[in-house]
């Protein structure tokens, strides 16, 4: 199984965008394959991966440090939309810090330059974090108690 929960492994799902071997046709495909890189610390996909316009605001610095201080445990695709000039993948990643628990609740917005799908800019839902205890069901939904798993 991939980081981005498709049943394929990494090797064939995200992987091979990462390593810039091909280019998602969907931004559904890109925001998994920038999930998984947060998961692999590939920082310089995910800043390459911004569009021009936003990408400015980002660092390497800043994304390997947010991409070490969480670990994402689970991604849940909820919705994609698109319209004329955009695309739209609403998701939710969950992510550990510690044995706090937050969910990344986001309606991402996608633009297409030379060819390619980059991730523009999103709008956030308020999401409650939560402690996870060592004997809950870990959050990674792999059926093993958290201190087994996770924790
Ligand atoms: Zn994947
Ligand atoms: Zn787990």
């Amino acid at each position: 199984m991939c980081f981005c929960g498709n049943t394929q492994a990494f090797e064939q799902c995200c992987k091979p965008f990462i390593k810039g071997q091909s280019t998602p046709h969907q931004s559904e495909q890109l925001m998994r394959s920038r999930y998984s890189a947060y998961c692999t610390k590939e920082c310089e996909y995910i800043l390459n991966t911004y569009a021009s316009k936003t990408r400015s605001e980002h660092t390497v610095e800043d994304i390997l440090m947010f991409a070490q201080q969480v670990k994402f445990v689970h991604l849940d695709v909820i919705e994609t939309d698109q319209d004329d000039q955009y695309q739209y993948v609403e998701f939710k990643a969950s992510y550990l810090e510690g044995v706090q628990l937050s969910v990344l609740h986001e309606r991402s917005r996608f633009v297409k330059e030379n060819g390619a799908w980059l991730y523009l800019d999103g709008v956030l839902y308020p999401e409650e974090s939560k402690k996870v205890s060592r004997n809950d069901p870990c959050p990674c939904l792999s059926g093993k108690k958290f201190k087994k798993c996770h924790g």
